[in-house]
């Protein structure tokens, strides 16, 4: 194999270990190398490898991320190895847009009316700028692969909705050779016998999959038949928000996971927050849960977004918004975790990290045990890839070298943040780099 070569030892790999890992630590250490970007091989070591002359620590090389890519035997130290990460619900084209668009009420009503205003104003420089800051700030946490929702504001001009529908292709382009990225078309749901055309242009113009909110529309059963011939026209996946609501008769996902059979797409449907699932009763939410795994309905869970705009009719104990997460997991459901909005007005925090999305779905579901952690990290990794179809995805000989190393040596310190160092490797070579240092006063 010719290209460049890698050869680590001492790595963590909590994702090759799985169930068998201990409290959150991993254990046993591994000895892996890579050629051309692929994995060639992945041993287990005996105890740790005293290393021999050449095996470097990644700290030493700083942030200096040339001289990194020159080097080829790394010694982790025991540090974490995980699959380069895969973020499958994200809204590149809207973050860092708070400070223009605000939301002065937290909900989602005043975030999608503020946002549509904003948008008019913004350029396609300025929104493909912000789309790739985003993407590249994933990128360094470790992500490697994104889904990225994308609005299409067709009731502002069609030039205003192929702004950001150009934009998004330009950021696409100029983030080739450094992580994957998907994008999904936010169909609007208002005036659907007028939108066909435009709803087609943009996805044939290289969008991956049709989207939408269906639980939004005046008439969601429209909406959801629009959706689902588009897709049997053009051959495109779906991805829907849906049920984004604390109130428990929000249920467009039962329409959606008919629709999902009577259109024989078994497989190729996605359903994001399922908020009102949480608000409805159990035999309600078991029917509705059973309805999405006959259908072979894949889920996402977006928690920092529900903490967010969720629960704000509430007083005193304030619901936290999220799915039942433990119990589509439970069911058998490909339910991933991911990151939603970044600084705009649906949601004033986040930076694309999904160590961070990880340990808010460990609190919201309170799933913190040492298998939760396990489960919880498929959700940003395994569970994600499969929902993308990455078919080579993963650390094992033959799948392309995709990875984030760690500060941290263990799952639980990794979700906890203790040594939020970052290297991150993909496409054949070393991306990003963040070394974390602290020093308290010496006397
Ligand atoms: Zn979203």
């Amino acid at each position: 194999m010719e290209g460049k070569r890698l050869h680590i030892i001492n790595a963590a790999l909590p994702s090759v270990e799985g169930e068998s890992s201990q409290c959150g630590q991993t254990a046993g250490l591994y000895e892996l190398t890579a050629a051309g970007g692929v994995w060639q091989s992945i041993e287990r070591q005996n105890g740790i490898n005293p290393g021999q002359p050449g095996f470097i620590c990644l700290e030493s090389y700083g942030t200096n991320v040339s001289e990194l890519n020159e080097a080829v035997c790394l010694d982790l130290q025991g540090k974490l190895l995980l699959p380069g990460l895969v973020d499958v619900h994200m809204h590149l084209d809207k973050a860092f847009s708070l400070e223009s668009a605000g939301n002065k009420s937290g909900t989602l009503l005043e975030a999608i009316h503020n946002y549509s205003h904003a948008v008019q104003g913004f350029t396609k420089e300025a929104i493909k700028s912000r789309m790739i800051k985003a993407a590249l700030m994933a990128l360094s946490y470790g992500t490697t692969t994104v889904r990225s929702h994308l609005d299409f504001h067709l009731a502002g001009g069609k030039e205003l909705a192929f702004r950001t529908i150009e934009a998004a292709l330009e950021a696409r382009e100029a983030l080739h050779g450094k992580m994957k990225i998907e994008y999904v078309l936010m169909t609007p749901y208002r005036e659907l016998d007028l939108i066909q055309d435009a709803v087609r242009e943009a996805l044939d113009m290289g969008i991956d999959l049709i989207g939408g909110a269906p639980h939004l529309a005046p008439d969601p059963q429209a909406s959801i038949d629009f959706i689902y011939k588009m897709a049997e026209r053009t051959g495109k996946p779906v991805d829907l928000h849906a049920d984004e609501s604390d109130d428990p008769a929000a249920r467009t996902v039962v329409e959606i996971a008919r629709m999902t059979k009577q259109y024989g797409m078994q497989g190729r449907v996605t359903v994001d927050h399922l908020c009102s699932l949480s608000a409805m009763t159990e035999p309600d939410a078991e029917a509705v849960i059973q309805e999405m795994a006959d259908a072979g309905i894949y889920a996402v869970t977006l928690p920092a977004v529900n903490l967010y705009l969720q629960g704000r009719g509430d007083k005193g104990l304030v619901r936290r918004g999220t799915t039942r997460i433990r119990e589509l997991l439970d069911a058998g459901i490909g339910l991933a975790a991911a990151s939603d909005n970044i600084q705009d007005p649906f949601h004033p925090y986040g930076r694309g990290d999904l160590a961070q999305i990880a340990a808010m779905t460990s609190y919201t579901s309170h799933m913190g045990g040492a298998a939760d952690m396990q489960r919880i990290l498929s959700m940003i990794t395994t569970i994600p890839a499969t929902i993308m179809g990455l078919k080579t995805y993963g650390i094992a000989p033959g799948n392309p070298c995709e990875m984030v190393i760690t500060g941290e040596d263990t799952l639980q310190q990794f979700y906890s943040g203790t040594a939020p160092s970052r290297w991150v490797y993909s496409q054949e070579q070393w991306q990003a780099v963040t070394v974390h240092s602290r020093s308290y006063i010496d006397r």
